[in-house]
């Protein structure tokens, strides 16, 4: 669904990404593991063409996207969920999630899709007149994830969902984050921090370093992969 073929991606001409190539199959959740700086949200900037590669190919669905404004990728079913959450504190939380009906000029289907996050994320129909930075960091995530999802993505690109959440909270937003690929059956490529879950939860998993892929395999394969359990989940060798 998903081919990045060596991109290169710069700020002010330093380079952040020197050559990563990765790729997401339809109905796969992917990961994107690495420590603080190594590009994994340049990565998804790059895809959703807001920081594009000056070198390197991305196809999405067999057409090349890499040189497509962000409105372009969008209209194609890419959407983005940038770090952060970045909703619109001042507005309510039923206009936060309307916005993300932007793509669609059917009001009638908008409404349904609206109806259908509610049924996704009960807690936001509870609060859908509430101002939406009145919400908390997890209700946040949320919102913005239901945003997302209103313009019916073939794929989502999840830019650090649990940052700032409480251990509890995380847990289900992971569990939504599945429950979205099984049930809406949307791709997605989710860049975690949170190493541990973000490998039991996906179908399969890159690790990056300094602007490169070093590592890839399955979810399970990187948990045992003993550098992943040294550097990410903080497992030392001789631990049993
Ligand atoms: P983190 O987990 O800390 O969010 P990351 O893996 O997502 O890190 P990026 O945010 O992609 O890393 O950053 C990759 C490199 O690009 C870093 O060296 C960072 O300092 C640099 N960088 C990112 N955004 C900018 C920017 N707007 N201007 C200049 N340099 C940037």
């Amino acid at each position: 669904m998903l081919r990045v073929e060596g991109i290169r991606t710069a700020y002010h001409k330093i380079e952040a990404l020197m050559g990563v190539s990765l790729e997401v199959n339809a109905g796969e959740i992917v990961c994107l593991i690495g420590s603080n700086g190594a590009g994994k949200s340049t990565t998804l900037m790059s895809i959703s063409g807001v920081h594009p590669c000056h070198q390197g190919r991305i196809e999405f669905e067999s057409e090349a996207i890499e040189s497509m404004s962000p409105y372009d990728i969008v209209r194609r079913g890419i959407i983005q969920v940038p770090e952060g959450r970045r909703i619109f504190p001042t507005f309510t939380v039923q206009e936060n999630i309307m916005i993300g009906a932007f793509k669609s000029k059917d009001n009638k289907k908008a409404r349904k899709n609206l109806e259908h996050m509610y049924t996704l994320f009960p807690i936001l129909k509870n609060r859908a007149k509430q101002i939406a930075g009145t919400l908390s960091g997890g209700e946040q995530q949320m919102l913005a994830i239901a945003r997302g999802l209103m313009a019916e993505p073939k794929l989502l690109l999840l830019d650090e969902p649990s940052l700032g959440l409480a251990p509890l909270l995380v847990k289900s937003i992971f569990e939504m984050i599945k429950k979205i690929n099984e049930e809406e059956k949307t791709s997605i490529l989710l860049v975690e921090q949170n190493a541990n879950l973000a490998l039991k939860s996906a179908h399969r998993a890159y690790v990056m370093e300094h602007g490169v892929i070093v590592l890839e395999g399955s979810g399970d394969e990187l948990l045992k992969h003993p550098k992943v359990k040294q550097a990410y989940l903080g497992i030392t060798e001789d631990e049993p």
